[in-house]
C-alpha cells in the first residue's frame, strides 16, 4: 500500500490491532496471544492493518481515478480472450471488441483469462463456507480488546473477528462444514442454519453472533499448486491466478503483491512482454504456491479434535508468542522490489 501511494488513504479506515488472540472455542479460554501492533510495525517496516473490502477498493479505486493513464471502464463482462502475435484482443458479453498489448488477468475466482492461460486448472471445493457478518463494536464487547483479532478454534470449524471501519465495526468470519457448493459470495445465509455448526464454541461468542442483523456466505473453493501464471502476452493474478483458502488472510494481500511484482516485471522489459510475464511468474510461482501450502495447513490445525487438539493447545500456550508469530517472518516480511 506504501510503495503504491495508497497507504495515505487508507489509513484512516484502517484499524491497527495490537495483537492476535486465540481462544479454544469451546470454553474461551485464551490460548495465546501474538503480538501486532508496534511489535509488528517495528519488526517489517510496516503496519499490520485490518480493513473492510469497501475501503480497501475505494482507496485502490481513487488512486486509479488520479493516474491519467488509465481509463476504467465498469459494467464490461469479459467473455473470450485470443492471443495473437503482437497483441490480445478480449471480446465482451455485449459483442464488443478491446485489443492491447498484454492482457492482466484480474477476474478472481471464476476467471474466464484463466480458461486461456492454465485451461487444466480445477477449482477443488472445500467442503467448507465462510459466512459473514458486521457488527457495531458496542455490540461485540463480550468479546474482549475490540482492538485485537480474534480467533476461536473448535473442532472442524474456526471463527474470526477483528476491527474495521476504524474500529466501529467488529467483523466476523465464521468457517463451518457445508456442502452447499454455490457459487456466489454474497449469498445470504440464515443464523438458524449457521447456528448448529457453531454449537461447540462457547455461549460468551454465540451470544454476540447471534444479535448480528444478517450473515452471507461463501463457499470456499482453491485449486492445487499451479505451475502457469502468465503465457504469451497474458498474465493472472490474485484469485484468477490462484485461489487460496482465507485462514492464513493472504489471497487478498497476494493479488497486490503479485500486481507490484507484474508492473515492476513489464516497466523492467517493456519491450519483450512476454519475457517480462515469464519473469513475472518465475518471481511468484513459489511464494503464492507456498502461502496457499501454509494456508491449508493453517486450516488442518484449527480445526483439529481430540487429542491433536490438546497436543496444539499445549504447544500454542508453551512457545513464547513472539516465537509463534516470529514464524511468520517470511509471510509478513515480503518487500515489493526497490
Ligand atoms: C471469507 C473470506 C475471507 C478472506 N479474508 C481475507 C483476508 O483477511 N485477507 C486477504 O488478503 N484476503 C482475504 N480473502 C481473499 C480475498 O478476498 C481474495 O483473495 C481477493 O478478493 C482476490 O482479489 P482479486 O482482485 O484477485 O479478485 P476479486 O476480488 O474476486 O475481484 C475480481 C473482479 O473481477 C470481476 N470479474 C469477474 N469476472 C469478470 C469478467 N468475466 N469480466 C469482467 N470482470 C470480471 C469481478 O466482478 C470482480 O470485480 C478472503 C476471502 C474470503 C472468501
Amino acid at each position: 500500500m506504501t510503495a503504491l501511494g495508497v497507504a495515505p488513504r487508507l489509513a484512516p479506515r484502517a484499524g491497527r490491532p495490537t495483537e492476535i488472540v486465540i481462544h479454544q472455542g469451546a470454553s474461551g479460554r485464551i490460548l495465546a496471544r501474538m503480538p501486532l501492533g508496534d511489535w509488528i510495525e517495528e519488526r517489517h517496516g510496516a503496519p499490520y492493518w485490518v480493513v473492510h473490502r469497501r475501503d480497501l477498493q475505494a482507496a485502490l479505486l481513487a488512486a486509479v481515478a488520479a493516474e491519467p493513464l488509465i481509463e476504467f471502464m465498469t459494467g464490461v463482462t469479459i467473455s473470450t480472450a485470443t492471443a495473437h502475435g503482437d497483441h490480445v484482443e478480449v471480446r465482451s458479453a455485449t459483442g464488443d471488441t478491446l485489443r492491447g498489448a498484454v492482457l492482466i488477468g484480474a477476474d478472481g475466482i471464476r476467471s474466464v483469462i484463466r480458461k486461456v492461460v492454465a485451461p487444466q486448472a480445477r477449482l477443488e471445493f472445500s467442503g467448507t463456507a465462510a459466512s459473514r457478518t458486521l457488527l457495531p463494536a458496542s455490540a461485540a464487547a463480550a468479546l474482549g480488546d475490540p482492538n485485537t483479532v480474534g480467533v476461536w478454534l473448535a473442532p472442524g470449524a474456526h471463527v474470526v473477528h477483528y476491527p474495521v471501519e476504524a474500529g466501529a465495526k467488529i467483523a466476523v468470519v465464521a468457517i463451518v462444514p457445508d456442502d452447499r457448493m454455490i457459487d456466489d459470495w454474497a449469498a445470504p445465509n440464515d443464523w438458524a442454519t449457521l447456528a448448529p455448526h457453531l454449537a461447540a464454541f462457547s455461549p460468551t461468542l454465540t451470544t454476540v453472533l447471534a444479535a448480528a442483523p444478517e450473515w452471507r456466505r461463501w463457499a470456499l473453493f482453491e485449486t492445487g499448486p499451479l505451475e502457469c501464471l502468465a503465457a504469451g502476452r497474458i498474465a493472472l493474478v490474485g484469485d484468477a491466478a490462484h485461489p487460496i483458502l482465507p485462514f492464513l488472510a493472504q489471497g487478498g494481500v497476494m493479488a497486490l503483491e503479485d500486481s507490484v511484482v507484474l508492473a515492476d516485471c513489464l516497466a523492467t522489459r517493456p519491450t519483450d512482454i512476454p519475457g517480462a510475464l515469464k519473469n513475472y511468474e518465475t518471481a511468484r510461482r513459489h511464494r503464492v504456491n507456498a502461502i496457499a501450502a501454509a494456508s491449508r495447513r493453517n486450516g488442518r490445525i484449527f480445526h483439529l479434535s481430540g487429542a491433536a487438539a490438546m497436543a496444539r493447545n499445549i504447544a500454542l500456550a508453551a512457545v513464547p508468542a513472539s516465537r509463534l508469530m516470529a514464524r511468520y517472518d517470511w509471510v509478513y516480511g515480503w518487500r515489493p522490489p526497490a
